[in-house]
């Protein structure tokens, strides 16, 4: 039987007992503790330690084996550990420098150390990679405590254990030799606990850090994004600035010489750059109140293929006059199966602000399609299956149902489009603020990157999705809005 195998006297297995609980309440205190606050935790834990040890002195300490080799001639059992000091947890009368200086003279095992001044040391190692956390203690029966798996395992971590140096002072050999005892006795049976605290002290610092990263690399992107906004912004508004600018000092310092047509022609591209400036600004606004939830939808009854009927009149005027024959638009409403239908069930939105996702969905369509070509637009009624919130049901075929996942009738609209399509990489993130393809065509097509970003919101407000695919065959792109027919249409 070996010593730790023996059964404890009463007064043993209380004190045993209570440090277990004690270390216990440690262990959850690193979990939940604040970061600043982790050095009470492990001086805590020593003070736990010395005491059942009876000790006077004493470190917690992290180190890591060297991996030096070891001769034929050093004896496994007392061949000196290269320790390199990672850190130290927690000390008690005792220097960093002299802790460390200890360990180096520290054999493999388990041992005490006796020094010329009758101060007396033993040294405890936890090997921190193998043991079960809450596991049997000494599971190998080399007295030496099992490891403690932290979190992701690194090869830098390998060979990393907590070192327990505990001394006592002016003691006789005698008295020292039966405290070690104590100690060797006592050690195996709380070094799981033990290391189940350092194990929480070391992954609430790993989580502290990625916190701190996470805000560093939060912060980092705002800054990016402010400067993108500031790049972005500044680049459109201009040359319309500059058109502005130009035309009227030319009309003030010419305006004698000028002919009352060519006055008329600058007056009008006057005007038409300070439109262009006060759209910019309008969109601008827009997306600022959309995020910041200024924006409240007032719903009504919406007839969307009418919506969509009326949009596609007004963009067809438009680009029919600027490039005759060239775009061909077409609206067709479809079935849930997918045949032809003569109407679609009616929604409950915002007319003004769905007719503004419809616009800027059917410029884009426009905008993106360098050769023209057909520009459809499908309305159809869908089922999408929706994670269902806790509890809270939906509506499918007029009935209430819960789930897991829960069907959802929404009324889908696609604008489809044969132009040049959207790389994939890019296909989620045109969505973004001020994202742009950079390809020939948006360089030349004047955008903020802000339409479709409108568009989300929107439809978001809407509690409907928005999402765009590339067509088969690099046929062109195709957006899909799906807004909810849930909602009673009494209003
Ligand atoms: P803008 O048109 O002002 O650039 P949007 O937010 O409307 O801003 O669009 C963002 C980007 O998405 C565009 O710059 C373009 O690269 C891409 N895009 C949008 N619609 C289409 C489309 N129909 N076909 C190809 N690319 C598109």
């Amino acid at each position: 039987m070996t010593l730790s195998d023996a059964p404890l006297r009463e007064p043993l297995a209380t004190e045993i007992t209570t440090v277990l609980i004690d270390l216990a309440a440690l262990t959850k205190r690193a979990a939940w503790t604040a970061y600043a606050q982790l050095d009470a935790v492990s001086n805590d834990m020593l003070q736990r330690v010395l005491a059942l040890c009876k000790a006077r002195r004493g470190a917690v300490l992290l180190s890591e084996d060297h991996a030096s080799p070891r001769t034929h001639e050093e004896d496994a059992q007392s061949a000196p550990i290269h320790i390199k000091a990672l850190r130290t947890l927690a000390l008690y009368n005792i220097q960093e420098e002299e802790a460390y200086a200890l360990l180096q003279a520290f054999p493999a095992t388990n041992t005490l150390v006796q020094s010329p001044d009758l101060t007396s040391w033993i040294a405890y190692r936890l090997a921190l990679n193998d043991v079960a956390i809450g596991g049997a203690g000494d599971t190998d029966g080399t007295g030496n405590a099992p490891g403690i798996p932290i979190g992701a395992s690194t090869h830098a971590e390998q060979g990393q254990h907590a070192l327990l140096v505990l001394g006592w002072v002016n003691e006789s050999n005698d008295t020292c030799a039966s405290l070690v005892a104590r100690c060797q006795t006592l050690l195996p049976l709380v070094a799981d606990p033990i290391g189940a605290v350092i194990a929480g002290i070391v992954l609430r610092e790993r989580v502290h850090d990625l916190e701190r990263t996470a805000v560093r690399e939060s912060l980092q992107g705002m800054e990016l994004l402010k400067s993108e906004l500031l790049g972005t912004v500044s680049h459109e508004l201009r040359s319309p600035l500059t058109s502005v600018k130009g035309y009227a000092a030319t009309l003030l310092r010419h305006e004698r010489r000028l002919g009352r047509e060519e006055r008329h022609q600058f007056l009008l591209a006057i005007n038409e750059a300070s439109d262009r400036l006060e759209t910019i600004i309008e969109r601008l606004l827009e997306v600022s109140q959309l995020e910041t939830g200024q924006v409240t939808i007032d719903r009504a009854p919406v007839d969307l293929a009418r919506l969509v009927g009326e949009a596609i009149e007004t963009i067809e005027e438009r680009v029919e006059a600027a490039f005759p024959g060239r775009f061909m638009f077409s609206l067709r409403l479809k079935q849930a199966d997918g045949t032809p239908a003569d109407a679609v069930p009616l929604i409950l939105a915002n007319p003004r602000r769905l007719r503004e996702v419809l616009d800027n969905l059917l410029k884009n369509a426009v905008n993106y399609s360098p050769e023209g070509g057909s520009i459809n637009v499908t309305l159809r009624p869908v089922v999408q299956m929706q994670p269902g919130a806790k509890g809270a049901p939906s509506r499918h075929n007029g009935e209430e149902t819960t789930g897991m996942y829960v069907p959802r009738d929404m009324l889908e609209l696609c604008v489809s489009d044969s132009g040049q399509g959207i790389p994939v990489e890019h296909l989620s993130r045109i969505f973004d603020r001020f994202h742009r393809v950079d390809t020939r065509l948006t360089r030349e097509t004047s955008g903020l990157g802000l339409g479709l970003t409108i568009c989300k919101r929107i439809v978001e407000l809407h509690d409907g999705s928005i999402w765009a695919e590339n067509r088969p065959h690099g046929e062109g792109s195709a957006f899909y809005v799906q807004l909810p027919l849930d909602q009673p249409l009494e209003m």
